[in-house]
């Protein structure tokens, strides 16, 4: 990930406690030593495996954390939510044979969300195109066609600029009479793996179906289309089902001398279908649950509240996100930080900040302990999480514990998002930075000053 960087010039005299070292050290040798972050982590693959929200994958991820959080001592609570339910079902297609080509099959596999194809497939021919600006000029060109998402993703980086295909381009494609959509996948490496994750269909929109592509087919339709036309025909078989209940699960390690202040730490609990999530985000999920055994076996508590929160549905709505800001609206003023771990299992670099003007300040002291990890340095970059944009209205000062992820988006959301791919030192590297950085802002004597407003945004108006 080639991260713009830059190390604030801090002043430091917002000083931690003189015996914070000696916090410091304890915590972050347990986290590396006993790599317990890798041992939730596997159990968790192995044993819960998939867990797309609304599938029974999912619920026993539910009942699966809340025992975790049990074993610790941990109450935990499941705060329900409908989610919806998206199902796959036979996905195949192929480049049919044209003039001096035979056919070909396409590795490919439904975007979620995608409703499915008449039963016995459709067929039509395909036009290509790179950007909604470029879908925009086709214009009626497109009716009665496939439109072809193709783009350029190299590096971690472009999935940000490249993510509005797959998010908003079957939806637009649908309101120029396109048939169906097919996306190059959002992957910076291919083992002819498609890559899936969520396509949205607003109320109103005619949703068509919608399909990944592997890059290598992408290539291939690309390299035709420049030749001459191209048919194809897909066959999807996904559907959603009514929507069904389920639940984020919660827990708080009370805080010594201000309960009611909270330093939120989360992770998704969802993952996609094709694979176990082990990067995205069982990752982030082990992460939350190590920094709670290693929290709640302190002898003495942190200052503050730490919340744990698993949320429900990331990958496919944002329903716990935004439940939990419903659910919890009366006391967000209180939620002095939060930090959500959904950025698979590398390396920890350094630390970034949502907050206000002077949060370097009081962040940085507290930072020499991650030195040794390669990750003292506060970054210049966007801290966050998609299951805390429902709190930035709340204004909620907002960290990350920025992890290397140069190869995260080789594996994200296909079926090759496997344990195999985490490195356990890494990982345990991770946790240590994670649960120290918990620490801190539990325990710092001051709060980090809120962001200025953001643009407004209502949970309650959301779905
Ligand atoms: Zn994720």
């Amino acid at each position: 990930m080639p991260i713009q960087s830059l190390l604030i010039g801090l002043a430091f005299h917002a000083a931690p406690p003189p015996d914070f070292n000696a916090a410091a050290a304890p915590l972050m040798a347990r986290a590396q030593e006993s790599r317990g972050a890798f041992s939730l982590l596997t159990d968790l693959v192995d044993h819960v495996g998939p867990r797309l929200s609304g599938s029974p994958g999912a619920e026993a991820a539910v009942a699966w954390a809340a025992t975790q959080f049990a074993a610790l001592g941990l109450e935990a609570r499941k705060e329900p939510m409908l989610v919806p339910v998206w199902v796959r079902g036979v996905e195949e297609g192929e480049v049919l044979a044209g003039p001096g080509r035979q056919k070909q099959p396409l590795a490919l596999t439904a975007l979620g969300g995608s409703p499915g194809t008449p039963p016995g497939g459709l067929e039509a021919e395909v036009v290509e195109v790179s950007s909604l600006a470029e879908l925009k000029e086709r214009g009626a060109a497109v009716k009665g066609r496939i439109v072809f998402f193709n783009h350029a993703m190299v590096v971690a980086d472009d999935y940000g600029r490249f993510g509005v295909l797959r998010n908003g381009g079957p939806a637009a494609a649908s309101k120029l009479g396109a048939v169906a959509a097919l996306v190059r996948s959002l992957a910076t490496a291919s083992m002819r793996s498609p890559h899936t994750g969520h396509t949205r269909f607003a109320e109103g929109d005619v949703a068509i179906p919608a399909a990944a592509i592997s890059v290598e087919d992408a290539q291939l339709l690309h390299r035709l289309l420049s030749t001459g036309q191209v048919r194809v025909r897909l066959v999807l078989g996904c559907r959603l089902l009514p929507d069904v209940m389920s639940s984020n699960v919660v827990a708080d390690l009370r805080g010594r001398e201000r309960p009611e202040e909270v330093v939120l730490v989360g992770a998704h609990l969802d993952s996609w279908d094709l694979a176990v999530g082990a990067q995205d985000d069982g990752a982030g999920v082990a992460l939350v649950l190590e920094t709670a055994r290693l929290l709640s076996g302190l002898k003495e508590r942190p200052r503050r509240t730490v919340r744990f929160v698993l949320f429900m549905n990331e990958e496919n709505g944002l329903r716990g996100a935004k439940a939990y800001a419903l659910a919890h609206a009366s006391e967000l003023a209180n939620h002095v930080a939060a930090m959500e771990l959904d950025s698979g299992a590398g390396a920890p670099l350094g630390v970034s900040l949502k907050a206000g003007a002077g949060a370097a300040a009081l962040v940085g002291p507290w930072l020499p302990p991650l030195a040794p990890l390669g990750a003292g340095t506060l970054l210049v970059q966007e801290a966050g999480g998609a299951d805390l944009t429902p709190l930035a209205s709340a204004r909620v000062p907002l960290v990350s514990v920025v992890q290397e992820h140069a190869h995260y988006f080789d594996v994200h959301h296909s079926a090759a998002d496997t344990l195999d791919k985490v490195d356990p030192q890494a990982f345990s590297r991770a946790a240590a930075a994670v649960v120290w950085v918990t620490y801190a802002l539990a325990e710092s004597p001051g709060a980090l000053p809120k962001p200025v407003a953001p643009p407004a945004f209502s949970p309650a108006s959301a779905k």
